[in-house]
């Protein structure tokens, strides 16, 4: 994200020059339109081995501290983000090997925590979280990363719609807010985070109450199911509103509407027909 200008630290722009803040070796700007802008080093190789091509999902989150701490070189490397506590935030989009997860935590020690990108195992459902009353509710991650598993310190899992899991083991976990997270990230403090509010239990399909029209409008909501069991749903309330509407008005149009429209259920056969 940062290299040392004439202008001082500055992100790549067209046509930049820059020097690599650990090493000091010369980079230069990539700013192509698919990959977000970064600097590189002429070597075809990060010095840094634990850095990871810079994503727009690392950008968000370092964007949550002041540009200072954010690539803040230590030692040979260079941490994600520092926290307003001295805390060192390491930011992991791809798979990581436990060999390499023990050398990073070993290095930072205690003071860091890991924000892994789970968002896309979430989106696709390899990743649940059972509310129940206790402190902790029960995470189920299908092939967790083998990776999270060593890790010995504070492990989150950003998931996306502004959601992160903190876990506690890989069976556990509680669910709290991104902005609660960066908060702390950006003013330190304790690792207390704000919790969110386990949502209600999803109620059982209810059946349609109010007028027939209001329950065609409900059909739309509470169709859960297969599409079939859906279609079939939206069809019944049509019925029954084509069969109010002819009750009401006696008009034969609306009876062969209605005639027509039972017409369109699945297996109608015409008496005698
Ligand atoms: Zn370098």
């Amino acid at each position: 994200m940062y290299a040392d200008t004439a202008a001082g630290r500055a992100e790549a722009t067209p046509g930049a020059e820059g020097t690599c803040p650990a090493c000091r070796h010369p980079v230069r700007p990539k700013c192509g339109s698919i990959v977000v802008h970064h600097w590189a080093h002429y070597a075809r190789t990060d010095c840094d081995p634990w850095s990871e091509p810079e994503s727009e999902w690392h950008r968000g989150w370092k964007l949550a501290v002041p540009p200072e701490r954010r690539e803040v070189v230590i030692g040979p490397h260079r941490a994600d983000v520092v926290t307003a506590s001295d805390g060192v935030v390491e930011l992991q989009h791809s798979p990581i090997s436990p060999e390499v997860i023990e050398d990073r935590e070993g290095f930072y020690g205690q003071r860091m925590a890991w924000i892994f990108d789970a968002t896309e195992a979430y989106a696709a459902g390899r990743i649940s979280v059972d509310h129940g009353d206790g402190e902790w509710d029960r995470l189920r991650w299908s092939y967790a990363r083998r990776s999270a598993g060593v890790c010995r310190r504070t492990v989150l899992l950003d998931i996306g719609d502004d959601l992160v899991l903190h876990l506690n083991g890989l069976s556990r976990c509680r669910q709290v807010t991104r902005e609660s997270v960066e908060a702390w990230m950006r003013d330190g403090g304790r690792w207390e985070v704000r919790r969110v509010p386990a949502p209600a239990p999803p109620r059982r399909e209810e059946p349609p109450a109010g007028s027939i029209l209001e329950r065609l409008a409900k059909a739309g909501r509470w169709s859960e199911g297969t599409p079939a069991m859906k279609a079939r749903r939206e069809h019944s309330a049509r019925l029954i509103v084509a069969m109010a509407r002819w009750r009401a008005t006696g008009r034969p149009e609306d009876w062969a509407a209605y005639v027509a429209l039972a017409r369109h259920a699945a297996g109608y056969r015409p008496r005698g027909g």
